[in-house]
């Protein structure tokens, strides 16, 4: 018998093939129950005949109709999953920005999911039985946690920052640090923003060194602020110099010009009480003197994504009534999720309840009896297919929060003989729920730093069912 050409064999291959209607009437796919109106069947069945052509014609042989059958199952399942859902973050780096950022308390998410299953008094105010502002939620908790006069919550930082400088600088000048003329990321880059608030940039000193007469010697009638942004992402060392806040504030309030301090992260609570290198606390830049200050919610803070800006009654006011307050005004949702946040710290129970600071604070012997119990049940499972040990890691702040700085860690690492560690990381990234890696010399890295404690049991399932 005559051997048939690669080409017959394809031929024969896509031949053997069954058309849609038939795929869809054999007994292994009608057997699935496919959730799914007729017209969606048909869809995912010329996918998966389609993925099947295009798999012969690299030389595969043509699937059977079980193996079909599954495809469909495989397509059904994933045409249900939404497209932003959870995911367990093993990376060790607590404010992962493609993350998500902060994960919140369970105060907020009861908070968040109460105020939106009905109605609220987002503008209502409910003594006067008359509207209200939407404004006045956080401003308690804002105040009394900072110190400061008044407050106003947008739905970012960078939109904080949009609408200090449009409402307070808009055809004015504002002098800036050559060294903190910078890109926070994402090309959010503050001379841009200065532009597009329609604010005038005066770049003083040097990239590495500015002084405080930089500063005064910029001023003019024209100036409206003086900014200063925190360097979240990237440290000048060396032979560098900045001025002290308070004295800058200073020299600056003899001239009547406000300090702006967009502080990025923008803690509430001392991160050198954890052997990172201190941050300045909202509530220290503001006793220092500056007019306003702007921060993330969603960084150290731990709540939701919003722009937090605190400082002086009259210039907040200013903000509020600007027409890009309205614009980037936040929803209620948010406003609870913050509430409930804030209320974290007044309680001062922060660090237990927020788990942005219960990550930061989370002891190492802790987290190493965490890596353990993964250990073990990786090793029931596969047994000498991987190589694992427990090693002492460093876990990260990210977020553009304290660039650099790290804490102490201990991580699951593991190895495989037969299979790339890519290809380990990628499998455990599309179990339900994914599983989000480290890789470090080719091997799997997981800190139990970031993982929350009731994503544990997931953790190990995905472990365990990885297929080695
Ligand atoms: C992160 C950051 C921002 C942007 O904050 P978002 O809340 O992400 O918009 C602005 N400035 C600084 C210094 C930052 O670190």
């Amino acid at each position: 018998m005559r051997k048939s050409s690669p080409s017959t064999a394809r031929r024969d291959s896509l031949r053997r093939l069954p058309s849609v209607d038939r795929l869809l009437l054999t007994p292994a796919v009608q057997s699935l129950n496919l959730d799914l109106p007729h017209p969606m069947q048909v869809e995912l069945a010329r996918d998966v005949l389609a993925a099947a052509r295009a798999e012969i014609t690299t030389g595969k042989g043509a699937p059977s109709l079980d193996e079909l059958a599954q495809d469909m199952q495989n397509a059904a399942a994933r045409l249900s999953l939404p497209s932003l859902r959870p995911v367990i973050n093993a990376t060790g780096v607590i404010l992962h920005t493609n993350l998500g950022r902060a994960p919140l308390s369970q105060a907020a998410i009861q908070a968040m999911v109460s105020v939106s299953a009905g109605y609220s008094n987002l503008e209502f105010d409910l003594d006067a039985g008359a509207r209200g502002s939407r404004y006045t939620h956080l401003v308690n908790a804002l105040t009394a946690s900072s110190g400061a006069e008044d407050a106003l919550a947008v739905n970012n930082n960078a939109a904080a920052i949009f609408l200090v400088l449009s409402a307070l600088a808009a055809g004015k000048e504002v002098i800036v640090s050559r060294g903190e003329a910078v890109e926070i990321g994402g090309g959010f880059r503050i001379p841009d923003v200065l532009a597009q608030s329609g604010a005038r940039l005066v770049e003083v000193g040097t990239t590495n060194r500015t002084y405080v007469e930089d500063f005064t010697q910029a001023i003019t009638p024209a100036t409206a602020a003086v900014l200063r942004v925190h360097s979240s992402n990237f440290r000048v060392v060396g032979f560098t110099h900045e001025p002290d806040l308070a004295e800058l504030v200073g020299k600056a309030q003899q001239h009547g010009i406000p300090v702006i301090y967009d502080l990025g992260s923008g803690s509430l609570l001392d991160t050198a009480a954890f052997g990172l290198h201190q941050e300045p606390t909202v509530q220290e830049t503001l006793a220092a003197g500056c007019a306003v200050v702007s921060f993330s919610g969603d960084k150290l803070l731990g709540g939701p994504q919003a722009g937090l800006i605190v400082g002086q009654g009259n210039l907040i006011d200013t903000m509020k009534r600007h027409p890009l307050a309205r614009a980037l005004r936040l929803d209620k949702a948010t406003l609870a999720g913050l509430e409930a946040t804030l209320a974290h710290y007044r309680k001062q129970e922060a660090l237990s309840h927020v788990p942005v600071w219960r990550m930061i604070a989370a002891r190492p012997d802790r987290l190493k009896r965490r890596a353990r119990a993964w250990q073990r049940a990786i090793t029931a499972a596969h047994g000498h297919l991987l190589r694992t040990d427990i090693v002492s890691g460093e876990s990260a702040i990210g977020g553009g929060a304290l660039p650099g700085e790290t804490l102490p860690t201990w991580v699951l690492r593991f190895s495989s003989a037969a299979r790339s560690s890519d290809w380990l990381a990628k499998q455990l990234r599309v179990s339900n729920p994914p599983l989000v890696v480290r890789i470090e010399e080719d091997t799997v890295i997981l800190d139990p730093r970031t993982v929350l404690p009731e994503q544990d049991k997931a953790v190990t399932r995905a472990l365990t069912t990885l297929s080695t």
